[in-house]
Parts: C-alpha cells; structure tokens; sequence
C-alpha cells in the first residue's frame, strides 16, 4: 500500500507497508521509508518480547520520522500474540518456541531460524539487506546496579561500524539522565539465537539490541529513551531529516487522520489509570492515543495532539513534575486550542485555588481534607451533562478516589465552568467535614482561551461500563463533537 505522494515535496521518502506472517495469529505490519538519495538501510524493530511495551511504543513513532537519505524499515510490533498478553514467553507455543528472541541461527552453526514467526522475520531481513540493524528490548532492573539484568546497556555486535557508532548513541542518552547509576553503557554481545546476534554473525550486519530499564521507570520515559537512542543513531548515519527531534511522535502526515491524545505518564499520574485509558481509547478508531512524561511536555510536545488527559494519582505530584515550565506548556496548549481532560488528581491539577495549579478552570477545591476514602459513589448527568457523555439518565455508580470536591473560584480571566454531574451521595471518611460532597459538581467543564477543559472528580475510567463516557470526554475536549 503506498502512503506517500499526497503533498509532499518530491525529495521526500516512498512510505510503503507490509505484512509479516500473514495469514497467521501473528501476522504484523512494516513500514519501509525509501529516499531518492542514497544512504544506508537501517532495520528497527520492536516488541520482541511482549512484556517490553517501550520498544513498540518507540517504533511505531519512528516509522513516521521523514528520512532524507538511505532506507529505514520498521518492525513495531514483532511478536503481536505476546505483546497483546503482555508476557515475554508466546502463548501457545511449546517451551522450546516460546521465547521469540532465542529462535534465530546459532552463531557457530548457523542453524535455521525456529517457528513460523522467527523463519518471517528473517526472510524480511534477507530480502530488505539492512546495513544496520537496531532491536529495542527492556529489562527488569538497572545494569550499573544489579548485575544480572541488562537495563539500561547497549549489546551491539562487534563490528566497526557498530564501534563508531555506539560513543554517540550513549553520549545522547547519557545527557538525558542526572543520575548516574541510571546511566547506559555498553556491555556484551547480544546472547546467541538473538535476532541481532543472527543479522550480526552471519550477515555481517551491524546489529544492537538496545534495552531499557523496566524498575521505577514510566512507559514513557522508557518510550522517550529508545526515541533518543534511535535518533542518534539515524541522525549519526545523516538518515534523519535534520528537523525531526526525538519528541516526535506523532505522524504528521497521519493518513488514518486520526486525533492524536497525550496520555500524561508521569510523576503524580495513576498507574491503573494510564494503561486503562490507553485500552479505552483504543476502543475509537479515530483517536490514537500516545503515553507523554514531564521532559517532552517541557520541550513542547503536547503541540502535536489535539487533547491532553492527566489521570488519577495526586494533583500537586503532577505539577511537581511538570515543573514551571511544563506546566506553562500545558496552560499555553489549552489556551491556543488544546483540549484538556482531567480525572481526579488532574482535575485538582487544572483548578485556581492552589500555587501549583494550571488555573485553566475557574474552580477551587472545597476545605483542605482532600482525603474522603475511596469507594463506590453515585453521579446523575446534568442536561448539558447528557448532552456532552451521552444520554444516560438516573444516578450512576463510580468508583470514587480523593477526587476534589469543587466551587467556584471566582477568576477573572475564566469564564465559570459548567456542571456535567453531580454527586449523589456523601463520602466523608475520617476528618474530612460532611455534607460538601452531595449535588456537588462530579464532572465539570469550561473554556480557557481556545482550549476546552473537562475535568472528572471520581474515576470513571477505572469503572467497568463508564467507558464510553470517558470517550466522549476526551472527544469533546479534542473538539470532535459539541
Ligand atoms: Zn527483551
């Protein structure tokens, strides 16, 4: 399928696609750039193992960064029956199969790959002839502190090429990170059988397996350094169009001509609540929803999406972490168009009472015991509420987490916010002061400049049959309907 051509200039890159396995429950795409120019063939791929979802997440924002020399061809999701349980072993295959990435040839025998998958991923290989190949892999804590695991290394094969390269790569991540047993280094080879130990043995490919650091990491931190990693070294071989940045990650040509959504995935953010919203909004076929941290929010980011949400978790952590200029990002991004959708923490996160908050919604939280319990609690639509979530009449039952309880912040540049649900019933555990939270306003939204901000005390994403209504939040803050 050619996707290139539509108004591009003519020294931009061929985009074509392709399938792997097809056919089969494994069947995945690939995407191959061409350029008029030449230049080496740079091979990614990514989602091996099922339980390194970094490396996916990477590649499939990758494959839409225009080249201007050369060949790339992207492999996303390698393994999709893996990724979609999640589990580094196959489901379903034998003992002997389930670990994709000890299926490939052996080093001194040369053996031929083993199963279906790993035989199609190397025929890929044989036929696109990659100079480099480049596998992004995660693991479960650092390697400067727990020798055992390989996080946060680079294993490339011993080529000359590879050699060059590898100080670059390191140097870019390494500027990324203060703490310096966080650090990435180069360690061994790739382990025999591995795809990158394969391309590197027997076709003399330079080849790297680059992995990340699962522990106390965030997904999009750990997306964020395989970016940064994969674009020194595509930027190394002048592959890279020069004005692509690693917080590129959206398509700008976006022929699926979806909305895209930042995920806020950072300090302060749930951890329940990102992966759920990543489900839920997978659900809409015209959003594409992308997990977003503090530092690329910093340089500017949330420009690419149409709606940002930040969930769960503690409002005044989330602003912590933004920073002042993160969060002047944010208030900027609503204020020139940008949707804003925040649920429970990120709806604290967007009132004006506090110093720490985005002031992009004219509300204050009421008193200062924010700790009312966590349980099931009953909402009822407003009319404009029903108008903006859908038409469901009668009290809803929510699961309910500390979310604020909101007022009127009397601000001058905002106009009020409007009421979309009410409370209709009381959670007042321990000291918090009772009666506050009955008719209260559940769900709230307003206008900030161009932008639109909906913000949810409880949590709905995190109650089963609610999810619609989260869709159609995030929907109107994207300005997809009214
Ligand atoms: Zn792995």
């Amino acid at each position: 399928v050619l996707l290139g051509c539509v108004g591009l200039p003519a020294e931009a890159a061929t985009r074509t696609t392709g399938t792997v396995a097809a056919g089969t429950r494994f069947e995945t795409s690939y995407y191959v750039q061409q350029s008029d120019a030449a230049g080496p063939t740079v091979m990614i791929v990514g989602g091996v193992h099922g339980d390194e979802p970094a490396g996916a997440c990477a590649a499939d924002q990758i494959r839409c960064w225009p080249i201007v020399r050369g060949k790339i061809i992207v492999l996303p999701k390698a393994n999709v029956v893996a990724l979609r349980a999640h589990k580094r072993f196959t489901p379903g295959e034998g003992r002997s199969l389930a670990n994709l990435n000890r299926n490939f040839s052996k080093a001194d025998e040369h053996t031929p790959p083993r199963g279906p998958l790993a035989e199609d991923i190397w025929k890929l290989v044989l036929q696109q002839k990659p100079d480099w190949l480049v596998d992004l892999h995660e693991a479960g804590g650092f390697h400067r502190l727990t020798a055992e695991t390989v996080g946060s290394t680079i294993l490339a094969c011993f080529t000359a090429g590879a050699n060059q390269a590898v100080p670059f790569l390191l140097k870019a991540i390494n500027d990324t990170i203060d703490d310096e047993e966080k650090k990435f280094l180069v360690f061994r080879q790739p382990r025999d059988t591995t795809l990158a130990r394969a391309a590197g043995t027997h076709l003399g490919i330079n080849a790297m397996i680059l992995e990340t650091t699962i522990k106390d990491q965030r997904l999009s931190l750990r997306t964020r350094q395989h970016r940064i990693l994969v674009h020194a070294l595509l930027s190394y071989l002048q592959v890279l169009d020069p004005r692509v940045t690693p917080d590129r990650m959206t398509d700008r040509e976006n022929p699926t001509g979806r909305v895209w959504v930042a995920l806020y995935d950072g300090g302060g953010s749930g951890f329940r609540a990102v992966p759920r919203l990543t489900g839920i909004l997978a659900g809409d076929k015209t959003a594409a929803a992308i997990v977003v941290g503090p530092p690329e929010i910093r340089h500017g980011a949330l420009q690419q999406f149409a709606a940002a949400v930040f969930a769960g978790g503690i409002g005044s952590q989330q602003a912590e972490s933004l920073g002042p200029a993160g969060r002047q990002q944010v208030q900027q991004f609503v204020e020139r168009g940008g949707g804003y959708v925040g649920i429970s923490g990120g709806a604290s996160l967007a009132t004006s009472g506090f110093d720490w908050g985005l002031k992009i919604l004219d509300a204050k939280t009421v008193g200062k015991q924010w700790r009312r319990g966590k349980e099931v609690v009953k909402i009822e639509l407003t009319p404009p509420g029903r108008e903006i979530l859908g038409h469901r009449t009668g009290p809803l039952d929510v699961f309910y987490h500390n979310g604020p309880i909101l007022t009127p912040a009397g601000s001058d540049h905002l106009a009020g916010y409007t009421p979309l649900a009410l409370f209709r019933s009381e959670l007042s555990e321990g000291d918090a002061p009772k009666g506050l939270m009955l008719n209260s306003p559940a769900i709230v939204c307003g206008r900030c400049g161009k932008g639109r901000v909906l913000c949810i005390s409880p949590r709905p994403e995190l109650t089963a049959g609610l999810e619609p209504l989260v869709l159609r939040a995030v929907q109107w803050a994207a300005g997809k309907n009214d």
